[in-house]
């Protein structure tokens, strides 16, 4: 491989970069290659690991030039924060941790003959693969709710295009309107984001929009933080945020795009601006390389990450089941370090170690209110256990909860310059 290409981000065109030689392990034989699909919060994590330890030779795969955080994306949406902001590119990763970027996505993995073939045609070998594509959505659950629909009624749980979308339907609301969240089923990516959402979108309306509501119609009875955000609502938007659980509604069932409503088991909402989050599954790739089980997500080893399906690749982020987990930026990018030792060690002959794993998340309830959890995790008996857990509670002072908001922005910037290795 040149230079050239060791440093170049671009489209490659349609011919081959790297003719599929046959698998070699290459203890031995010159830099073992792996090779990362998605270059997201896990992915991205892995390839800079593995990358630093300069004996491995990286590949990234990505379409995207630039990711998008969604992470401090509801900022974006209630005005406090510029999607410039949350944005990075992949050049630092690049540069300076000497990894291999392919702009291009992988359409084919096939686990026997260790190959992964882009959508450009490029086919790559590798010595062990890393799968971190994030999620998919589950389109067909709410009826009348595609990818076509998603344009109108936007998602927005990929942050880029889909939270501009959302973000100008709320500035073009008319004052009195309401606005409908539909909060997706267990498990999905970020817990505690659909009520977040809730939260700093509600704060908008407080300032530019105060005779407007929020509706969120729950696929759920229950959900995360749910304590901490009824007191907030209660304090901040009294009157603004109503939540209906499952249970009173039968959640959606479906949409109706034209006339911008939402069909319950018994009642239809009609929405200014609709926010619908689907029921969520691992990224597509996962799937159609037989790394998903009946769940939809993928299971692995809690220790290297290894798939438990099909040897020699690896899956971190929110398409894994996660155990006690919850699908975050904090957990994938936790998950990816143990991932890159774990393939470090089995590459190398060098002993496993089990990991610490951690989540810490903040969430906020207002911009200077914000409440934060912390968890460690440790493997046993197959699966990733909760080992120690921490977080806020009702009735912390306001100047408690105005530092949590400011450390939360602090993590924004450390934690971002460790994933994409710099800053933004
Ligand atoms: C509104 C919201 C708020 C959130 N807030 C927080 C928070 O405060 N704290 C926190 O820790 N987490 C938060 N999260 C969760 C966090 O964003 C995700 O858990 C995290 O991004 C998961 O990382 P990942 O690597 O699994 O997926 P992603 O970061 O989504 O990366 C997946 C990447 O894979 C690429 N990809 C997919 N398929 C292919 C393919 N076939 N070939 C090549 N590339 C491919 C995609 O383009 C993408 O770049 C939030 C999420 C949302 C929606």
């Amino acid at each position: 491989m040149t230079d050239w290409t060791r440093r170049q981000i671009g489209a490659l065109a349609g011919g081959a970069l790297l003719a599929v030689a046959a698998p070699h392990t290459v203890r031995g034989q010159g830099r073992a290659k792996v090779v990362v699909i998605g270059g997201g919060i896990g992915g991205a994590t892995v390839a800079r690991y593995l990358g630093d330890m300069k004996s491995i030779d990286v590949t990234l795969i990505e379409p995207n030039s630039t990711h998008v955080t969604c992470f401090f994306s509801s900022h974006y949406l209630a005005g406090l924060r510029s999607l410039a902001s949350l944005t990075f590119g992949l050049e630092t990763l690049a540069e300076g941790h000497d990894i291999t970027i392919i702009r291009d996505s992988a359409v084919a993995i096939d686990p026997a003959g260790r190959a992964v073939e882009l959508r450009g045609g490029t086919k790559l070998s590798y010595d062990r693969l890393v799968v971190a594509p994030g999620i998919a959505f589950k389109f067909g659950e709410i009826e009348g709710y595609d990818e076509d629909a998603a344009k109108i009624m936007p998602h927005a749980w990929i942050a880029g295009p889909q939270s501009e979308l959302l973000r100008r339907q709320l500035e073009s609301m008319d004052d009195g309107g309401v606005f409908v969240i539909a909060a997706p089923p267990n498990p999905f990516r970020c817990p505690p984001a659909p009520y977040e959402r809730a939260s700093l979108v509600a704060y908008y309306f407080k300032q530019f929009k105060p005779k407007s509501k929020i509706l969120i119609l729950d696929a759920k009875d229950q959900f995360s933080g749910q304590e901490l955000f009824q007191d907030a609502w209660s304090r901040h938007y009294p009157g603004i945020i109503e939540w209906l659980p499952s249970q009173f509604t039968g959640a959606i069932k479906a949409v109706n795009v034209a006339a911008r409503s939402v069909v319950t088991e018994g009642e239809t909402f009609r929405a200014a601006v609709a926010n619908i989050i689907p029921a969520q599954k691992a990224g597509l790739i996962g799937e159609k390389a037989g790394l998903t089980d009946a769940s939809g997500w993928c299971p692995v080893d809690p220790v290297t990450f290894e798939s438990t399906l099909q040897p020699g690749i690896h899956v971190v982020g929110d398409s894994i089941i996660g155990g006690d987990m919850p699908k975050s930026a904090f957990s994938a990018n936790s998950q990816a370090k143990a991932c890159a030792f774990g393939i470090a060690a089995s590459l190398t002959g060098s002993p496993q170690f089990p990991p610490h794993l951690f989540n810490s998340c903040y969430t906020f309830l207002a911009p200077d209110d914000a409440f934060t959890n912390a968890l460690t995790f440790a493997p046993e008996g197959g699966r990733i256990k909760t080992v120690k857990m921490f977080i806020s509670k009702v009735g912390e002072s306001a100047e408690v909860r105005r530092r949590t908001a400011l450390h939360a922005v602090g993590w924004y910037s450390a934690f971002t310059a460790d994933v994409f290795g710099g800053g933004p």
